[in-house]
């Protein structure tokens, strides 16, 4: 069995992205704790990686991140676990647009928007600012490229690119709060990528051809592309590396 001293807690842990990275620190030997709302989806997901790594070192936790009292409970219960080494705040989702017209279907909209994009990482970060490491803590947050050049027209009115570019200042300010205490804090913010439930079947294939024209190498990017930069984010040698919005978007925010 391959062992280390890390926890890491993953939000949006048993899907896509999120999925991508709690296996990768659980290959390298960490422990990690996967938040969810969907009990079945993240015990399957631990299992199956469990399996994979020859031991229980994942760890299903059931929490809706945009209410309050469950994320004290989830924290309580992390706590209990030890330190926070890795807090990579993945949870997310694309918010369907309003479906009528009018200032107040507009309203919840962007709301639930910022609260599944935005709360849900300022709740989850704050329950366990006191239980990161100090020093070597790694504050990780994942945003988007659509923080940096707008919303496709998928987005619903905007909300999603305003939500995850919200991410970036509060990330920025974190930064030089925890720097003292020797904890980095960077935000990842991925272009397209793909295999992820996020689009939930809207990834047509003339949207994904698009996505990859955008892009100056030609591809489509991976949960393993984010999981390689968020193992390198995490590590111990990444110590200066704080205080950063680092694209990964084979170049697609350049533009063509
Ligand atoms: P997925 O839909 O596969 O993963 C999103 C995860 O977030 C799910 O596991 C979901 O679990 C969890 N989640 C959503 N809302 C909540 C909530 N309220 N409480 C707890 N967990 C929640 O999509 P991706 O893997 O693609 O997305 C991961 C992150 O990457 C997101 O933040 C997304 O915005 C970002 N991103 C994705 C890109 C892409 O092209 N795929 C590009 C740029 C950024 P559950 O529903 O069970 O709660």
């Amino acid at each position: 069995m391959v062992t280390s001293s890390r926890l890491a807690v993953v939000s949006g842990g048993a899907t896509g992205i999120g999925r991508e990275i709690a296996s990768t620190f659980a290959a390298h030997g960490d422990r990690v704790v996967i938040i969810g709302r969907r009990a079945e989806l993240l015990r399957q997901a631990s299992r199956d990686i469990n399996q994979t790594v020859g031991s229980n070192l994942v760890i299903p936790l059931v929490a809706d991140l945009t209410d309050p009292a469950q994320v004290q409970h989830a924290a309580d219960h992390i706590t209990e676990l030890g330190k926070v080494d890795v807090l990579v705040n993945n949870a997310g989702a694309i918010i369907t647009p309003p479906d009528s017209e009018g200032l107040d279907a507009l309203a919840a909209s962007w709301r639930r928007d910022l609260d599944t994009n935005l709360i849900t990482a300022v709740l989850l970060t704050n329950a366990l600012l006191g239980q990161l490491t100090r020093p070597g803590g790694r504050l990780i947050m994942i945003s988007s490229a659509a923080a940096q050049r707008g919303g496709a027209g998928t987005h619903s009115a905007g909300s999603y690119a305003a939500a995850k570019a919200a991410l970036h200042g509060w990330a920025l300010g974190l930064a030089r709060q925890l720097g003292k205490d020797g904890i980095t804090v960077n935000v990842l913010a991925p272009g397209y990528i793909q295999d992820t439930d996020i689009f939930h079947g809207q990834d047509t294939p003339d949207f994904v051809a698009k996505k990859i024209a955008d892009t100056l190498v030609g591809r489509p990017g991976t949960p393993a592309d984010v999981a390689a930069a968020i193992t390198y984010i995490a590590s111990a040698g990444a110590g200066y590396l704080t205080g950063q919005i680092i694209g990964l978007n084979g170049g697609a925010v350049l533009g063509r």
